[in-house]
């Protein structure tokens, strides 16, 4: 009937059209992943304009990112003669901005009001907390802001926040004082965005009106990570006020699925959609069971994960779509070898395979926990030369952090590198203001020499903060002469005060992941360059010196893939007269700057897509691979020590399968470069809640010998079942290398047949030992996780009596 009326309604599943067609009420739609959520919302917001319930200023829709806002007006668009470019679609921060610049006057904002983002709103709070001499050690800024930003989200001004103690009430002081100079100069946080519409809500009685009046329908995607006040300003919006009345207004249309709940750090409240259904009286509450993206094997896989939550409103998903592909898995030795069978393994997706047609690029995403883990296969993906696109975040080598990083080593390459010099003269935040860099600029132009030597040549009257600065760059100089890049990069980092700097910050957790990253990113190039290879600091891994962070050829590469085997185009090669090269350093900064300039895909390319579970959310793709499924980094460390945190992750890697289609990979790796440090790695539990038949190990899933499929031979298959030829086909490459035998007794005192303990494997026998001192190797049988190699020197391995 209402289907027939409609080519709107045509490719819609019972129940989706009776969500699309509910009357204007409140309702709820709670469904799992890939069931058409996002596009009955969409559908329904066209239904309502094409059948004239409502006009296109009548309309609310709020999406989680500016991406999915764009999108959905991209689809209303493509589905109705309408201009949706008036319409009220975006997010939280995006509609509230705009209701504040209607009406700037009323929210006592002047008309041009600027928007803090956190690094200024740092700054801000900083220069209060000067001026009112507060102790900043006792209050660092960065804990300030996260108390700010805390209150803000849970709509608590100043003379509302509850204080306990001394200390709070001093806190609270300075977030008066930051409130004062904020409307004073007339700038607004992300915070304040929220709030400061929502008290104009709630304090205005003709705008309430008029606004509620004028909203029929609200409509609200995710709503499953809405957070406090971003519950109260619906609520004020639609007409329910704090008496629990309803006033004449519109509905609200949410849609959501608590099984993707994965913002609760940002204050993401998943009890709003409890709260909703009994505060809103919700009379309309829809599920939608029928998933239209997946293949079953995903689905299973996702179904079976999910069902191991305790706290669950409970639903499940079924897809007519088939088994499809098996669910592959994959075990790598190191996580350079894992991002390079990933390569290896869209190489083939992209080229099609017999009568399967090839995978467009942007069809396929690499999905990881933490931001950090995106370098390596960034590299992986540069020296193969795939075009990709890292979303959510920057590249690697374009963060801000690291472009601060950077700027401090070019300075130390070069003193006479002004961009950089002015790049980090005031950051960290050393006291030095614009008009004392302006001068300095002048000074040099006049001498015609480089800010340094311009500051360097007027040493008192420069300034003491500039003289200092230089002092501190040279001193730096002199520190690193001939040392190893490794070592150059970590004093750098203490030197300039980043670590420092960061390590207060709200979210500086992890801008020092990523600027450990770079030591990282160092040490890979130092070897796989070869400079410097005999001041590399960094112990052999625990498996064969022979195949770690080598050239892709000496990883048993196929020679026949020329584009894997090339060498980097940054590769310096020494000079033809003299045989010399740049300094590691210098041949490292070229690297940096390289792989920055070109390393991301052109705009319109067809780019392979890289992003963190979490800024998946919402999106599919036909191939996902999943990597790094390794206990401690998906679970997180910090999430695994209570309930809420490993089910909070749980969800997150429910989110990331659900965004496959047709074939999803997950992989681990034994040994990961992280931080700064080797670690070696148990594959995820996730494994352990995963239905084995819809799984397909493409590595041997050994209880015991997990930890030596790779390179000493115990079963790793020379071609893989999918007929796809191995990055590791060839064994040969990892027979076992020749060591002398040893003369003289090892100073670990370790023996074969002896039990021995390991912090993260347990309890083991040593099988065999080999070299001496630094280079100390021993073979453990460890029953749980396999026979692994073990640097002595980085393991720490005790004798169990
Ligand atoms: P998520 O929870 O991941 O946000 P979702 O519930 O919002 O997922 P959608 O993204 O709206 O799901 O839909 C998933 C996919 O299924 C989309 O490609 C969509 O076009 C398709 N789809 C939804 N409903 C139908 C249908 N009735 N017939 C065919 N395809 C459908
Ligand atoms: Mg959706």
């Amino acid at each position: 009937e209402v289907a027939s009326q409609s080519p709107l309604l045509q490719n819609l599943n019972d129940e989706q059209l009776a969500a699309v067609t509910l009357p204007n009420e409140h309702a709820l739609i709670l469904a799992g992943a890939g069931s058409g959520k996002t596009r009955v919302l969409t559908t329904r917001i066209a239904w309502l304009l094409s059948t004239g319930q409502v006009s296109p200023g009548g309309v609310m829709a709020v999406t989680f990112t500016n991406k999915a806002s764009k999108e959905m007006m991209t689809r209303l668009q493509a589905m109705l003669p309408v201009n949706v470019r008036g319409m009220w679609i975006g997010t939280f921060h995006g509609l509230c901005n705009r209701f504040l610049r209607a009406h700037w006057k009323l929210a006592n904002l002047p008309q041009g009001f600027q928007i803090l983002d956190t690094q200024d709103q740092l700054s801000a709070i900083k220069r209060v907390m000067k001026q009112f001499n507060v102790d900043e050690e006792r209050f660092p800024a960065k804990e300030t802001q996260w108390f700010i930003a805390g209150c803000k989200e849970d709509g608590l001004r100043p003379n509302v926040v509850e204080t306990r103690s001394d200390d709070d009430r001093r806190k609270v002081e300075i977030y008066q004082l930051y409130e004062d100079q904020c409307n004073r100069e007339g700038v607004v946080d992300f915070g304040e965005l929220m709030l400061r519409s929502y008290e104009l809500l709630r304090d205005n009685d003709p705008i309430r009106e008029h606004y509620q009046r004028r909203f029929r329908h609200i409509l609200i995607d995710e709503f499953q990570d809405t957070n406090k006040l971003q519950y109260a300003w619906i609520k004020m919006l639609s007409g329910l006020a704090n008496d629990g009345q309803m006033h004449e207004a519109g509905s609200v249309f949410a849609v959501g699925d608590d099984d993707q709940s994965i913002y609760a750090f940002r204050g993401a409240r998943v009890g709003n959609m409890a709260d909703f259904v009994s505060e809103f009286r919700v009379r309309h509450q829809i599920k939608l069971e029928q998933n239209y993206r997946s293949h079953s094997n995903i689905l299973d896989s996702a179904n079976e994960l999910i069902s191991h939550n305790k706290k669950r409103l409970g639903k499940n998903l079924r897809t007519d779509q088939g088994p499809g592909e098996p669910v592959r898995v994959y075990e790598a030795p190191t996580d350079l070898a894992e991002a390079q069978w990933m390569v290896e393994e869209m190489r083939h997706l992209v080229r099609g395979e017999g009568a399967e047609p090839g995978v467009p690029r942007h069809e396929i995403a690499v999905l990881y926990r933490s931001n950090a883990q995106s370098r390596v296969i960034e590299t992986a993906l540069f020296n193969a030369a795939v075009p990709y696109r890292v979303y959510g975040g920057l590249r690697f080598f374009e963060r801000a952090e690291i472009k601060h990083a950077l700027a401090y080593l070019r300075l130390l390459e070069n003193r006479n590198d002004d961009t950089s010099f002015l790049r980090v003269v005031n950051f960290p935040p050393r006291g030095i203001g614009a008009r004392s860099i302006e001068q300095v600029v002048d000074a040099a132009r006049v001498a015609g020499c480089s800010l340094h030597d311009a500051v360097s040549a007027t040493t008192g009257k420069a300034g003491a903060n500039l003289t200092a600065f230089v002092a501190r760059i040279d001193a730096m100089r002199e520190q690193t002469v001939n040392l190893s890049l490794r070592e150059i990069i970590e004093i750098m980092l203490q030197e300039s005060g980043l670590i420092a700097h960061y390590k207060s910050e709200r979210d500086g957790a992890d801008r020092i992941e990523n600027l450990e990253e770079l030591v990282n990113a160092a040490e890979s190039f130092v070897t796989q360059e070869g400079f410097g290879r005999d001041v590399v600091a960094m112990p052999v891994d625990e498996l064969s010196p022979g195949m770690l962070r080598q050239s892709p050829a000496s990883q048993g590469l196929d020679p026949s893939q020329p584009e894997v085997n090339e060498p980097a185009p940054d590769y310096v090669p020494p000079d033809a007269e003299t045989g010399e090269t740049l300094s590691p350093l210098a041949a490292f900064l070229t690297h940096a700057a390289l792989e920055s300039g070109d390393n991301q895909a052109q705009a319109g390319q067809d780019a392979i897509q890289l992003m963190t579970v979490h800024a998946a959310k919402g999106l599919e793709f036909d191939c996902v691979f999943v990597s790094g499924l390794e206990e401690g980094l998906f679970p997180s460390e910090r999430s695994m020590t209570e309930i809420e945190g490993l089910e909070e992750e749980r969800r997150l890697m429910y989110v990331a399968i659900t965004r496959a289609r047709k074939r999803l990979y997950l992989s681990y790796s034994q040994t990961r470069l992280l931080h700064g440090q080797t670690r070696y790695n148990v594959r995820t539990r996730w494994f352990d809640e995963l239905p084995e038949g819809a799984l397909k190990w493409l590595t041997p899933k050994n209880q015991n010998f997990g930890g030596s499929a790779f390179g000493y031979g115990s079963g790793y298959p020379s071609t893989r079942s999918n007929g796809f030829s191995s990055g590791f086909a060839s064994r040969e490459t990892f027979a076992s290398p020749q060591v002398p035998a040893q003369k003289t007794e090892p100073s670990h005192g370790l023996k074969a047949k002896m039990k021995v303990f390991h912090t993260k494997f347990g309890e083991g026998t040593v099988i065999s030992l080999e070299g001496q001192g630094a280079d100390a190797r021993a073979q453990v049988n460890f029953p749980r996780h396999g026979i692994k190699w073990l640097a002595l020197s980085v393991a720490k391995l005790t004798p169990v009596t």
